[in-house]
């Protein structure tokens, strides 16, 4: 078998010390074109090995991988506590897809990390869903739907009514409205996606 021996010499840049002789690339001859790519890389200064290795490499910060799989995979927790709970249910139906968001409705705390809050939060209520926030592991996020869950809305007198979540548990997202669209659940959705990009670095509360 014949060979043929490829040889370069890299440039040597101002005021750098001359570069060590490249290696010789052993290249048989009846792979003539394999050359290029069997020769050693020149190694310039300042510039990442790795760039010149694989040129169509993209480069990113890991908090902005995590965070850009968390916001693609929102699973929201699937309760309800009054009427807002039905728009809550029809957006979770096929006619919104949201499946195209990521999002997957969840029956159980121990796996979600979205819980919407969908309707009156009796105080004799507020118990069980402060468990459940807690019950939820890091990061997680809440959504406030509509005016009762927001600030007591049509009760927002009645002593037997909390007036508002955020007193029990911290709110990411509200959704104004009585009860509100399913566009517009999904646009809050939305909404935390952009904010989960934005607090990446965190890991939630
Ligand atoms: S905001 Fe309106 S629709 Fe929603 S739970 Fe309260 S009263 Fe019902």
């Amino acid at each position: 078998m014949t060979t043929t021996t490829t040889e370069t010499t890299p440039d040597t840049l101002p005021g750098t010390a001359p570069a060590e002789p490249m290696i010789p690339v052993i290249v048989p001859s009846e792979h003539p074109n394999e050359a290029p790519r069997l020769t050693p890389v020149e190694v310039v200064p300042g510039r990442a090995l790795y760039r010149q290795v694989l040129p169509g490499v993209m480069q990113v910060p890991a908090d902005l991988v995590l965070a850009a799989a968390r916001k693609s995979s929102l699973w929201p927790m699937t309760f309800g506590l009054a009427c807002c709970a039905i728009e809550m249910i029809a957006t979770y139906m096929a006619h919104y897809d949201l499946d195209r968001f990521g999002i997957v409705p969840w029956p159980s705390p121990r796996q979600s990390d979205v819980m919407i809050v969908a309707g009156t939060v009796t105080k004799k209520m507020a118990p069980a869903v402060k468990l459940l926030y807690e019950q939820m592991p890091n990061p997680k996020w809440v959504i406030s739907m509509g005016a009762c869950a927001t600030n007591g809305g049509p009760y927002t007198r009645y002593d037997r009514v909390l007036q508002g979540v955020d007193k029990i548990v911290p709110v990411d997202v509200y959704v104004p409205g009585c009860p509100p669209r399913p566009e517009a659940l999904i646009d809050s959705f939305i909404a935390l996606q952009e904010l989960i990009m934005e607090e990446r670095g965190t890991t939630g509360r």
